[in-house]
C-alpha cells in the first residue's frame, strides 16, 4: 500500500471516528464487546481520569494471531469479516469493524495479545502502526487506549466532565455485566474499584454486585411467555425507586437494548404503586426468534424494533402487575446498624453517591427521609449466607387474595389526628389516614367511572362557569363525554358553560367545587383527551378532595372501618400518588430499638 493511500485511510478513519467514537464510553463498549467476542470469562476495565487519559481492557479470551492483530486496525480487513457469515450479525453483540481503526486514528493504542503460544505487541499512534513485535505469551488480550482525541482537539472539547464520562461508562458496564452474569467484570477508575461482579452466572448475584444487597432483598422474580416471547427477570418492590431510568434494563437475546416503549411499559406497570417521577429497578431478559426483531446496526445505538411490540408490552405489563398485586407491599422499617468501616465498599458507595449527585440521582435530596436502606454487611461470609436466604425468598411468589394481603391489624390509637397506630402479633403498623382514605376513594371512583351508575341530581341553582376561550374549546369537545357521566352541561353565552345536573357520586356538600375541579381536569387533559386519562386524573383529584384531612380526629370505630375498606382495595399499600399508606415495625426491630435483646 502506498504512503498516500495509507494517509487517505487514516483520514477516512478519523472522519468515521466522529460517528463511531463519541465518548470514552463508546471506546469502552467497543473494547469490552471485542473481549466478549473473544470468549473471555474475565474482563477488567481500568480507567485513568474516567478514561480520558487511559482506557485499559484486559481479558482472558482466545487472543489474536500476529496477522489478525495488525489487520484489526484496518478498515477493509475488518469489514470483510462482516460479509463472511450472516450468523455473525445475529449472534454477536452487533457487528462493528469500523470502530477499532477509528479509535486508533484518534488516540495512542497498545495491543498486547496472545493465543497462548506466541504473543504479539502492536503500537499505533494516530492510526499509524509504529511497532509490531513479539510479546508475552499469556493468553488473552490487553488493549490500552491513551489520550483519546489528542489529535482532534475539536472532538476533545465535546467530552463532558470527568464525572459524566465516568457515569456513562459505569452505566454501560453495569448493563453489560447484567447481560453476562457468567463473565466476571471489574471496573476501576484511578485505582478505585467501582464494580466487581463474581461471574458465577447467577443474575441475582450480579444485581447484588451492582445495586447492593438491600435492593436484592426487595426484588421479585418474574416470568412470562406467549407464542413469540419468553420474558424472565427480577423487579423491585415499588418501595425501591430511583430518580432516573438507568435501573430499568432490558436484554433481548442477551443483548442490552434501550427501547422507549419497553421502558414506558415497565414504568406504567408500576403506576400508582410508586410516585410517577420515580423509576423502579428492573432487569428483564427477553428471548425471541431473531426474525421478529430488527437490530439497529449503528454501533453506538442500542435500540431494536420488535415486530409484535404490542403483544410484548402487554405480556410484560401483565407479568409485572400480577407480581405486584400478588404481594404484601408494606414497607418494612428496618433499624439501621451502626456503620462499619471496611475497605473496599465505602469507596464504591462514595463514588456511587458522587455519581448520583452528578446524575441528579440522589433519591433522597430535597425529599422526605428515606424509608429503606440498611447498607451494611459485616463480612463476606455473612453476606453469602444472607444472600442464600434472600435468593430463596426472592424466587417465591406467593399469590394472595386481595383481602388477605393486608394482614389482620387492630387500631390502638391516633396520633395528631393523622397516623393510626395498629398492632398484631408481628409488630406495629402505622397508617397514614389521609393516604389510606385517598386509596379507598380512588378505587371507588375508578369503579364508578368504569360503570357510571344511572341517574343524576339536579342542582337547585345551576352553576355557570366562564373559561378562557382556548380552554372553552377543549371543554366543548368533551360535552358528549360529560353527558355520558350524567352531567347536564351546555354552552351558555360566550366561553361559558351552564351545569344543571350532576352525577350522584359527587362529594356531598362540595358538589359545586367538585364540578369546577372536574371541568378543570377535562381541560388539563388537553388535546389528546382520552377517557382513561380523564378517569385517572379525576379519580385521583376527587379521592384527595374527599379524603379525611390530616389533623382530624376519628373514632376507634371509624378507624376499624377504614382498615376494613383498605383491606378490600386492589392495592392497599399506596395512595393514588404512590405514597405508602402503611408502614411496619416488626417486634424484632422494636426490641432492637429499645435495646431489649442483646443487639
Ligand atoms: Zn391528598
Ligand atoms: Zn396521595
Amino acid at each position: 500500500m502506498s504512503h498516500i493511500k495509507i494517509m487517505d485511510e487514516i483520514l477516512a478513519n478519523k472522519i468515521a471516528a466522529g460517528e463511531v467514537v463519541e465518548r470514552c464510553a463508546s471506546v469502552v463498549k467497543e473494547l469490552v464487546e471485542n473481549s466478549i467476542d473473544a470468549q473471555a470469562t474475565e474482563i477488567k476495565i481500568e480507567l485513568v481520569e474516567s478514561g480520558t487519559k487511559e482506557i485499559k481492557v484486559t481479558d482472558n479470551g482466545i487472543g489474536m494471531s500476529r496477522e489478525d492483530a495488525t489487520l484489526a486496525f484496518q478498515r477493509h480487513a475488518t469489514s470483510k469479516i462482516i460479509d463472511e457469515d450472516d450468523l455473525f450479525h445475529i449472534n454477536t453483540l452487533g457487528f462493528r469493524g469500523e470502530a477499532l481503526p477509528s479509535i486508533a486514528s484518534v488516540s495512542e493504542v497498545t495491543l498486547k495479545t496472545s493465543t497462548g503460544e506466541l504473543g504479539t505487541l502492536v503500537e499505533i499512534d494516530g492510526g499509524k502502526i509504529i511497532k509490531v513485535e513479539t510479546g508475552d505469551a499469556r493468553k488473552g488480550t490487553i488493549m490500552t487506549v491513551r489520550n483519546l482525541f489528542y489529535n482532534t482537539p475539536a472532538r476533545l472539547k465535546h467530552m463532558k466532565s470527568l464525572y459524566t464520562e465516568l457515569a456513562s461508562i459505569t452505566d454501560y458496564v453495569n448493563k453489560i455485566a447484567l447481560s453476562h452474569p457468567d463473565i466476571k467484570f471489574v471496573l476501576v477508575n484511578n485505582g478505585n474499584v467501582l464494580l466487581n461482579t463474581d461471574g458465577s452466572g447467577n443474575l441475582l448475584k450480579t444485581i447484588r454486585d451492582i445495586y447492593g444487597l438491600d435492593v436484592v432483598k426487595k426484588m421479585i422474580e418474574v416470568k412470562g411467555e406467549d407464542n413469540d416471547y419468553t420474558v424472565n427477570g427480577y423487579i423491585t418492590l415499588p418501595e425501591v425507586h430511583r430518580s432516573n431510568r438507568n435501573g430499568m434494563i432490558t436484554l433481548v437475546n442477551g443483548r442490552v437494548v434501550r427501547n422507549l416503549d419497553l421502558n414506558r411499559t415497565i414504568n406504567d406497570s408500576y403506576h400508582s404503586f410508586k410516585p410517577d417521577n420515580r423509576y423502579p429497578i428492573v432487569v428483564l431478559n427477553i428471548d425471541v426468534d431473531p426474525s421478529l426483531i430488527d437490530v439497529n446496526i449503528h454501533p453506538t445505538k442500542m435500540d431494536i424494533k420488535f415486530s409484535k411490540l404490542e403483544e410484548l408490552c402487554s405480556l410484560i405489563s401483565n407479568m409485572i402487575q400480577t407480581a405486584l398485586k400478588g404481594r404484601t407491599l408494606i414497607p418494612h422499617i428496618e433499624v439501621r446498624e451502626p456503620i462499619f468501616t471496611y475497605t473496599d465498599k465505602p469507596r464504591y458507595q462514595e463514588m456511587q453517591l458522587e455519581l448520583d449527585r452528578v446524575l441528579n440521582d440522589n433519591p433522597y435530596q430535597n425529599e422526605e427521609a428515606p424509608i429503606v436502606v440498611n447498607e451494611d454487611l459485616t463480612s463476606d461470609e455473612n453476606a453469602e449466607t444472607l444472600f442464600k436466604e434472600i435468593e430463596e425468598e426472592v424466587t417465591k411468589l406467593e399469590f394472595k387474595e386481595p383481602e388477605k394481603r393486608l394482614p389482620e391489624i387492630y387500631p390502638v390509637g391516633l396520633v395528631h389526628g393523622t397516623y393510626i397506630i395498629c398492632q398484631n402479633q408481628e409488630g406495629m403498623y402505622i397508617i397514614d389516614q389521609h393516604a389510606a382514605k385517598e386509596r379507598i376513594n380512588y378505587e371507588m371512583y375508578m369503579r364508578e367511572f368504569g360503570h357510571p351508575s344511572e341517574g343524576s341530581i339536579a342542582l337547585l341553582f345551576p352553576i355557570t362557569i366562564e373559561f378562557p376561550s382556548n380552554d372553552f374549546i377543549l371543554l366543548k369537545e368533551q360535552f358528549a363525554f360529560l353527558r355520558t357521566l350524567h352531567f347536564d352541561i351546555e354552552e351558555f353565552g360566550i366561553n361559558s358553560v351552564i351545569v344543571k345536573a350532576h352525577p350522584t357520586w359527587l362529594p356531598k356538600g362540595q358538589e359545586e367545587e367538585a364540578i369546577r375541579r372536574l371541568l378543570e381536569v377535562v381541560v388539563a387533559c388537553g388535546n389528546d383527551f382520552s377517557i382513561e386519562k380523564f378517569n385517572e386524573a379525576a379519580a385521583t383529584m376527587l379521592s384527595c378532595k374527599m379524603a379525611i384531612k390530616a389533623n382530624m380526629n376519628i373514632t376507634m370505630e371509624e378507624m376499624e372501618h377504614l382498615i376494613n375498606d383498605l383491606r378490600k382495595c386492589k392495592n392497599p399499600f399506596n395512595c393514588p400518588h404512590g405514597r405508602p399508606t402503611i408502614i411496619f415495625y416488626s417486634n424484632y426491630d422494636l426490641e432492637k430499638l429499645f435495646k431489649r435483646s442483646g443487639f
